[in-house]
């Protein structure tokens, strides 16, 4: 049995406030994350939509902020805009564009722009040279915050080489700051390599095993 609250504390003592932490809760239960709501993290990412349903819908009575981290498909958008604060993984206008047309009255969604910053085919993310035509996008659209970039590099266990991509990432994020101060969260950093993100300008870590343990 993994210990929640301990996971989170020892994570709490490493990142020592500089850091947001999403809790990621995909293929765990809504007890787990109730537990981990009771250790002190208000912000869940998940990445099945379905899935996540149920748990937000299980939990509603708690003051969770949820965060869409998974890929986006048009037909979930809807769906998307109803149940979540935050979008991690926007990555092209039409997305923006449907999330802003299915966001509920008085609701504003906070999005990230995913960017694919090693260039891999088979990842979702815009290339860095385009960040700043989707910003402009993001921010015609009334119900939508843009908050900043998300980025999720290649899996190398090369740690150099991640470090090489926070670069980048943080690079990106200060050429979108300049034309949009307000747009200042880097949602970057997962259980392996949080302390590096952090130490390169993460603000916002998404931990899932570090805090649950293994999926299965
Ligand atoms: C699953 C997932 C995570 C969490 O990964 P861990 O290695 O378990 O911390 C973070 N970000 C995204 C986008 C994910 O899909």
């Amino acid at each position: 049995m993994e210990n929640i609250k301990e996971n989170i504390s020892f994570i709490n003592e490493k990142i020592k406030r500089n850091a947001t932490i999403i809790a990621v809760s995909k293929k765990k239960s809504a007890e787990l994350i109730k537990e981990a709501f009771e250790s002190g993290v208000e912000n869940f990412g998940e990445n099945y939509l379905q899935e996540a349903i149920e748990k937000i819908s299980f939990l509603k009575h708690l003051k969770i902020n949820w965060h869409f981290i998974g890929k986006i498909q048009s037909n979930k958008c809807k769906e998307i805009a109803k149940n979540f604060e935050w979008v991690h993984t926007v990555d092209r206008f039409k997305i923006a564009k449907l999330l802003n047309d299915n966001c509920p009255l008085n609701k504003t969604i906070n999005v990230l722009i995913q960017i694919n910053i090693d260039k891999e085919e088979s990842k979702s993310g815009i290339n860095e040279e385009e960040i700043l035509s989707l910003a402009e996008g993001i921010s015609s659209l009334p119900n939508l915050k843009l908050k900043g970039v998300m980025v999720i590099p290649k899996n190398e266990s090369d740690k150099k080489l991640t470090e090489i991509s926070f670069e980048k990432t943080v690079k990106a994020s200060m050429r979108l700051k300049d034309k949009f101060p307000h747009a200042n969260e880097v949602s970057m950093g997962m259980s392996n390599d949080f302390e590096l993100a952090i130490k390169k300008g993460s603000t916002m870590i998404r931990i899932g095993t570090g805090i649950f343990g293994e999926r299965h």
